[in-house]
Order: structure tokens, then C-alpha cells, then sequence
């Protein structure tokens, strides 16, 4: 039986300014992104969001052909959907938010439809921690004890603004994955090993820091003498769009645990499989950039991840016999 996977998180408008172009209104959205990232590797994706009324249908049918379960995109009427508007700076690395709406989300209350309470692996995409329990609660997993995974994404806001319910969603957390401005604020250390050890205590066994262009650091295993592996990010000659490189990262990451735990779910929490997770993560997230919103996601299949996963190993192999003389 396949593991389905649960993305939880918003489906947006994004209004989107790089040095190299602009884009209106966009599709976008952490629920959007993670859940293409994740069917692009064939796994079952469950959608749980809200948008408004001025949401167009040739989004949903877009998201639909791609074959995700909108069982739980709910349409409200009564308000428009989330917008997120942002202005990247020249490097890439750093954005500034210019608009935050939150309209039909801040009304939100998940109820999961009944279909999905089986859901086996659960990506909570950022979104106040309050929300990202409530869902949680709902969640009773292939065999009623709970979903198998949960992987969980936050911000910086939610770390200033939310700090107790964020704890609380932490200590129901398997993986964590934030960038490492975010895992600082979170730890309150700078230095991201000893922040890693920090926010490792506080629930996640499994923690990983994206670093935008510089790759992402795993943290997992043992917590006296933990797993630490880097993953390069794919030097890209052309980025247009940063946007959604988070999300899709953890679609992927989650889509690689998903199809590993297929064939055996114990495997799936094993450091090697979640080093394979973190270079998937990144494979993926590398397409999302090539082009504004998620256009890239809809138009790639598997052999070209497959393809650019054979570069990643090209990138980052250290030559074999290296010693120091
Ligand atoms: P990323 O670039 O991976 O951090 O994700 C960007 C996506 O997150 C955009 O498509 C936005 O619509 C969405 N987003 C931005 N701010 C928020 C927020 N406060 N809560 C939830 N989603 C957000």
C-alpha cells in the first residue's frame, strides 16, 4: 500500500520582484509547493488549505491534473485568498516581505475530511503553530497510533510571535527543517551545531538547516554523537525565483521518506535515508528556482530530477584515498 502524505500549508497569490523580473499574482503557496514537489516523485499528496473566492478554477484544475487529492482545499466565500507579495535583494539569498494578507486564513480551522485521517507521513507547511496541532490532533495514521512522520517547516515570525504553541507543535515534530537565520532565532545560539543540539531538545530527532545557495546541514541519529551531513545546493547559472525553494525542498525531502517507507517503514528513519532525503530535497528545489512560481514544477518529470541527481554526485564527490601526506 502506498504511504500517503498529508501537505498542510497555504495555497496563494504571490506578487514577485528579483533583479531580473517581476510576477503578479501568481500561483503560489507552502501547501502548493510542498504537494508538486512530492507528486512529482509519484507519491499519493493530500492537499489541506483554504483559499477565497477570487481563486480561479485553472489553478485548481492545474493542481488537479497533477494529480493531488483537493478533498481539503476548501473554497470560503467570504473572503479572498492568502496574498504574500516579496522583493528579493540582488543576491538572492535575502528577501524582504512587502505584503502579507492573510484574508481567508485567518479564519482557518482545518477539518481534515475523512479520507485523509489515514495519512502516513504529514508536512506542515508554515503556518501558526496553533493551526499545525490542530491538525496533528486529527491525524490518526495508517494503523490509529498516529502518523508515521511529521515533518514541520516554521518562521521567524511564528519563532517571535508564538513561542509557547510553537514548543508545543515542536514536541510532536520529527523533522524540522528552517534556514539557519531561523534555527539562531529558535535556539538562541549562533553557532548552528550547538543550535542544532538545542532545537534538537526540543522535540525534533531530525533536524535540517537550509542555507539558500550554500546547501542545507542534517542533523540526525544519535543526539550525543549525532549524523551531520551538508548537501551542496546546485550552482545555477540562471535563477529567476527563490520562492517556493523551501517548501519544494520539503516536498521532496518528505516524497523520498514517503517512497522508502513503501517498502520498509523502519528504513525510513535511518540517518542514510535521510541523507538521500536532504540531496532529493535540494535536487528538487533547484528546478523551482529556474522560473517564477511553481512553472518549472509543472513542467518537469522524473528524468530530469534524475538527471540533475547525477550532477549532484558529480558536484559533491570528495576524490576517493585523500590523506594529508
Ligand atoms: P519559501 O520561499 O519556500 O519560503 O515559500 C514561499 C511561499 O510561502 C510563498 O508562495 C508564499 O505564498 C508563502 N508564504 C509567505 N509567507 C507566509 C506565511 N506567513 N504563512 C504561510 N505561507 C507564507
Amino acid at each position: 500500500m502506498s504511504l500517503s502524505l498529508l501537505a498542510v500549508g497555504t495555497v496563494a497569490f504571490d506578487s514577485i520582484e528579483t533583479p531580473f523580473g517581476s510576477a503578479e499574482r501568481i500561483l503560489g503557496g507552502s501547501a502548493t509547493y510542498i504537494a508538486l514537489a512530492a507528486r512529482l516523485l509519484g507519491v499519493p499528496v493530500r492537499l489541506c488549505a483554504v483559499v477565497g473566492r477570487d481563486f480561479p478554477d485553472a489553478h485548481v484544475d492545474e493542481l488537479a491534473s497533477r494529480g493531488v487529492d483537493l478533498e481539503g482545499l476548501v473554497r470560503d466565500p467570504d473572503g479572498d485568498t492568502f496574498f504574500w507579495a516579496g522583493r528579493y535583494h540582488f543576491d538572492l539569498n535575502n528577501r524582504d516581505t512587502l505584503a502579507t494578507h492573510l484574508n481567508v486564513l485567518a479564519t482557518f480551522k482545518p477539518v481534515l475530511p475523512e479520507a485523509y485521517l489515514d495519512s502516513a507521513i504529514v508536512c506542515l507547511g508554515n503556518l501558526d503553530p496553533v493551526i499545525q496541532s490542530e491538525v496533528l490532533d486529527q491525524v490518526k495514521g495508517p494503523d490509529g497510533k498516529g502518523p508515521a512522520l511529521v515533518v514541520c517547516d516554521t518562521m521567524n515570525y511564528w519563532i517571535g510571535s508564538a513561542p509557547e504553541a510553537l514548543a508545543e507543535t515542536l514536541k510532536r515534530v520529527d523533522v524540522l527543517i528552517v534556514n539557519d537565520a531561523e534555527a539562531r532565532e529558535l535556539s538562541g545560539e549562533p553557532n548552528l551545531v550547538r543550535a542544532a543540539r538545542v532545537i534538537r531538545a526540543m522535540g525534533p530527532q531530525t533536524l535540517v538547516i537550509k542555507k539558500g545557495e550554500h546547501g542545507a546541514l542534517l542533523f540526525c541519529g544519535d543526539t550525543a554523537r549525532p549524523t551531520v551531513f551538508m548537501a551542496p545546493a546546485y550552482p545555477l547559472e540562471d535563477i529567476h525565483d527563490p520562492t517556493g525553494a523551501g517548501d519544494t525542498f520539503m516536498g521532496g525531502f518528505a516524497g523520498h521518506l514517503a517512497r522508502i517507507a513503501e517498502g520498509d517503514p523502519a528504513a525510513a528513519s535511518d540517518p542514510e535515508a535521510m541523507k538521500q532525503a536532504v540531496v532529493v530535497g535540494s535536487a528538487l528545489a533547484s528546478f523551482v528556482v529556474e522560473a517564477f512560481g511553481p512553472d518549472r514544477l509543472l513542467e518537469m518529470d522524473v528524468s530530469d530530477l534524475d538527471e540533475r541527481l547525477s550532477d549532484f554526485h558529480r558536484l559533491s564527490a570528495i576524490p576517493a584515498g585523500l590523506v594529508a601526506l
